[in-house]
Order: C-alpha cells, then sequence, then structure tokens
C-alpha cells in the first residue's frame, strides 16, 4: 500500500500486509486528539515471518557488490527527496512537530542515507605485515547480520535513518520496530526503499508491543545486532537482555544537556543558538538543552535575552505555517511538563514564564522558563523531554563544570565562551559525547553521534557508525 494516509501497514519480504491477526492500534493527532489512523499490530506470527524474510534478504544484499547497494540507497535518498513534502505531512499530524521542522528532517534524512551510500563503497579490510614471507595475513570486514533496531517518536524518520543507513552501507539487513504513535513517516521511509528496488527481505517494518517484540527479537538467533534509541531506563533493560543472548548492540538514550554560559560569552548568540536547540521538537530531544548554567555577571542579561526569545514562540498546530512549536507528541509529555514544573517551583525555583498547558484541545503546553533552580528539584535531574529552560547561575568555571559532570547521563553539552583557553578547558574536562561551542546543535552525517555514561554507548555517525555493523575475520593463509 502506498504510504499516503496513516492507515499502516507491516513491511514483511518486501510486501505491505496487515498483521495476521488482523488487530490493528489507533493513531491519533496529538494538535486535536482526533484518531487519523490505524497501525498493524503484529504478533509473533507476523514477527517469524519478518525474521525468514530478512535472513533472505541478508543472504542477498550481503552478497551484492558494494556499488550496487550504495546506488539502491542513493535511489532510495532520491525517492525520499523528491516525497519529502508528502512524508512531512504525514510526520507533522502524528508527531505535532511544525512541517517545516518535519520537511527539514525528512531532507536531513536523505544526507545522511546519501553519506551512507558514499560509504558503503568504502569499507575496507587491512593487510597486516607477517611474521613469515611466506604467510599472508588479512582482516575482514564483514556485515554482522540481521540488525533488530527499534526507534522512537521523536524524530520518526532520522532515528530510523541513522540505523538504517549504518546497517546497509555495511551489508546487514534491517528490521524495525518503529513508534506505534507515529507510524506512517517511518512507513513512506522504507517504501523509498522498496521503490527504489531493494531485494525482499532487506528491510522490514513492524509495530506491536515494543516490550513483546523487543523480548522476541533480541533472543531469537537470526537477530545478531540491536540497536535502541530512547530512554536509560528501556535502553537497560534491552542492554541486558542483549547481554543474556550476547547480541552486540549501540544504545542511544537519554540525555540532560549543560549549557554553559561563561562570563565573556557573546550573550545574544547564546541566546539565539541555545533556544533554537531547546524549542526545536518542543524540547523533545535527547541532546536537547536542559541545565543552563549561566555566569552571574551577565545572569540577567541572559535572562532578560531569553524571555525575549520565548515570547515569539508561536504555539499551534504544526500544519498552520505560522506555527513555530508544535503540539508535544502525546499526553504523558504534557503530565510531565506540569510535574517538574511545579516540583521546581515547590523547591524554590522562579517560574518566570510559561509553566501550563495550552488550551483544553491538543497537547499544547507553553514555552516556559524556570530560573534559579535549586539541584534536587526533578528537572535538574531526570531528562525533561519538553520545552522548560531551566536556569542556575555560577561564580567560578570549575562549579559549571562539576555541575555538568554531575549526573550519570553524558549525550550532549553547550558552551558559550569567547575563551579559548576557556574553550579548550571545556573539551578536556567535560564528560559528554557530543559538545557544541558558540554553535547550536549540528547532527552531521560525517561526525559521531552518541554518549557516555548512562546516556549509553556505541556511535550513530561518522566512520564509527559503520564499524558498529561489521565483524573482523582474521585470515592467514600460509603459501604451500
Ligand atoms: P518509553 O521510555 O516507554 O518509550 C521510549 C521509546 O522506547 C518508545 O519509542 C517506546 O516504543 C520504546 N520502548 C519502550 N519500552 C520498550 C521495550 N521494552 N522494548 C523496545 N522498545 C521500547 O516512554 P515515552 O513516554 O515514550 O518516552 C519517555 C522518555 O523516553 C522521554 O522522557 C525521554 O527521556 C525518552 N525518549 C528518548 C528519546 C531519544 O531520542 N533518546 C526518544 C523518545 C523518548
Amino acid at each position: 500500500m502506498p504510504q499516503t494516509n496513516h492507515e499502516v501497514q507491516l513491511l514483511i519480504d518486501g510486501q505491505w500486509r496487515s498483521a495476521a491477526s488482523g488487530k490493528t492500534i489507533e493513531v491519533r493527532n496529538p494538535a486535536n486528539g482526533v484518531v487519523i489512523g490505524h497501525v498493524a499490530h503484529s504478533d509473533v506470527v507476523d514477527l517469524d515471518a519478518a525474521l525468514q524474510a530478512a535472513q533472505k534478504g541478508f543472504g542477498i544484499w550481503r552478497n551484492m557488490p558494494a556499488i550496487e547497494r550504495s546506488a539502491i540507497m542513493r535511489r532510495a535518498a532520491g525517492l525520499l527527496r523528491e516525497r519529502a513534502d508528502s512524508i512531512a505531512a504525514l510526520m507533522t499530524q502524528e508527531q505535532g512537530k511544525p512541517l517545516a521542522e518535519a520537511k527539514a528532517e525528512v531532507l536531513a534524512g536523505v544526507g545522511i542515507i546519501e553519506w551512507f551510500a558514499d560509504e558503503a563503497i568504502r569499507v575496507y579490510g587491512r593487510i597486516v605485515p607477517a611474521r613469515r614471507m611466506d604467510v599472508q595475513q588479512l582482516v575482514i570486514k564483514e556485515p554482522v547480520g540481521v540488525v533488530a533496531a527499534f526507534t522512537p517518536w521523536n524524530f520518526p524518520v532520522n532515528q530510523i535513518v541513522r540505523k538504517l543507513g549504518a546497517a546497509l552501507s555495511t551489508g546487514c539487513a534491517f528490521l524495525c520496530k518503529a513508534p506505534e504513535e507515529t507510524p506512517a513517516s517511518p512507513a513512506a521511509l522504507l517504501e523509498c526503499f522498496v521503490d527504489a528496488g531493494i531485494p525482499a527481505g532487506v528491510v522490514g517494518l513492524v509495530y506491536g508491543n515494543p516490550a513483546q517484540i523487543s523480548e522476541y527479537l533480541i533472543a531469537h538467533p537470526i537477530i545478531k545486532k540491536i540497536t535502541f534509541t530512547g530512554s536509560t531506563q528501556v535502553g537497560k533493560q534491552l542492554a541486558a537482555l542483549a547481554g543474556k543472548h550476547m547480541k552486540r548492540c549501540t544504545m542511544e538514550l537519554g540525555g540532560h544537556a549543560p549549557v554553559i554560559v561563561a562570563e565573556d560569552a557573546d550573550v545574544a548568540l547564546a541566546v539565539q543558538a541555545s533556544s533554537a536547540s531547546k524549542f526545536r521538537n518542543a524540547g523533545q530531544v535527547c541532546i536537547a538543552p536542559t541545565r543552563f548554567l549561566v555566569h552571574r555577571s551577565i545572569q540577567t542579561q541572559f535572562t532578560q535575552a531569553m524571555l525575549d526569545r520565548v515570547a515569539q514562540i508561536q504555539v499551534g498546530d504544526g500544519m498552520n505555517v505560522r506555527s513555530s512549536m508544535g503540539a508535544l507528541a502525546n499526553s504523558r509529555r504534557i503530565t510531565a511538563m506540569e510535574q517538574v514544573v511545579q516540583d521546581a517551583q515547590h523547591k524554590g525555583a522562579k517560574l518566570l514564564a510559561g509553566g501550563t498547558k495550552l488550551g483544553e484541545v491538543g497537547n499544547f503546553f507553553a514555552p516556559t522558563v524556570l530560573a534559579d533552580v535549586p539541584l534536587d528539584a526533578d528537572v535538574f535531574n531526570n531528562e525533561p523531554f519538553g520545552p522548560v529552560v531551566s536556569m542556575r547561575s555560577f561564580d567560578k568555571l570549575e562549579e559549571a563544570i562539576a555541575e555538568a559532570n554531575r549526573l550519570p547521563y553524558g549525550l550532549a553539552a553547550y558552551a558559550f565562551t569567547s575563551s579559548l583557553k576557556t574553550a579548550h578547558t571545556l573539551t578536556h574536562q567535560l564528560e559528554t559525547g557530543m559538545l557544541w561551542i558558540n554553535q547550536p546543535a549540528v547532527a552531521s552525517a560525517e561526525m559521531p553521534f552518541g554518549g557516555v555514561k548512562d546516556s549509553g554507548y556505541g556511535s550513530e555517525g561518522g566512520p564509527e557508525a559503520l564499524e558498529a555493523y561489521l565483524v573482523s575475520k582474521a585470515v592467514s593463509i600460509a603459501m604451500v
């Protein structure tokens, strides 16, 4: 079925199919709560069919010359570019983000697929000098096998694209459990690969009960690697399961990104760049800035500039071109935002803007600014995943670094300073997987994307991303 609507099927063996049981799950538009479609709910019988197809697909894909695999990936990227407008509309209606952000996500996905398509032809091994002249030693890179991917609802296309790009470029088959709340754009993404001529079974798509599917797939002998993006809590469960079954895994988990605004920062740049990263996708981003640490000498100036910026945000239905921030993806996020704001106020923080749900219909929450947030407030300890700026001031850089490193998370960090020495100190002392200095987050395909500590392990960008889908075979040949 062409993915032009919200009646989403499973992709098994190159075919779009309903679940064997006929079961479906409702899909709602978070901007108005209306049921806009359904997604097929797979059970074990569907998963078994998807696994068999993936195994068959792997046999074909791994034996196809890299240059041909690369060409199919490039064709799929081209189709994704052609279909960007319609796929963005599907995404916005299910996820809530403004249409322009949805289209930017799809086009970024095109770039990521193209980058991985280029890398596919450069997956080299090594020839290692041997200790005897009649021996040749080779290191051959081989695809790990069939990969099971579990992706979340905040970036329905791009959370898949990074995993899919790396898997396909290295010759792996890819079976994805995509988010039930935002299923149509992931299906439209995979349809581009089907239409580009990818052999049946190389890519598969299922939906259903996330815990049941992950438990079944991770344990299954056909699956050789898992990759997950989502909360640290779920990530730890899946990593434990992967350990039990000796499966390789990549874990892209929660963060709690500090933003250090040093006394010599360009305040206008700091506000413009950090607010752009903060309110993108209504703050439902694992690398969103969440702990603003502002030098006391510029606190008043920074706070006023942030409030001015927040006042300009137009909250509304993402399908309306005037909206610069859409609905939160689900009502769980509204409850979470209300709780963190109340908790922070209760513990002594000052609420300077927002703090409440907007309107009766839809999951709209006001862009929120909290100042003088105490360290024991929930919002300064647990990933808020919403449109809340939480600020504290500091006097010495060491205090800010200690606070940045205090939490078990280590995904993203930001800093603003005009001092090379401060930039150098932060580069070396912050415990983080990614650091952006004097700029908003830019997650480019060629740079590693991933965290340290409880934010997970493995990377979804750069050469490291490909390495995660490869195994090394050491071969030593004695000439006789
Ligand atoms: P959640 O933790 O239950 O779900 C997050 C994602 O994980 C969803 O896509 C869900 O389908 C999936 N999931 C949950 N349990 C699973 C399981 N046992 N096996 C496989 N997949 C499973 O909760 P939520 O309410 O959807 O999101 C809450 C929190 O998750 C957020 O506050 C945020 O911290 C985190 N999250 C992170 C990202 C990210 O990009 N890192 C994306 C979405 C959510």
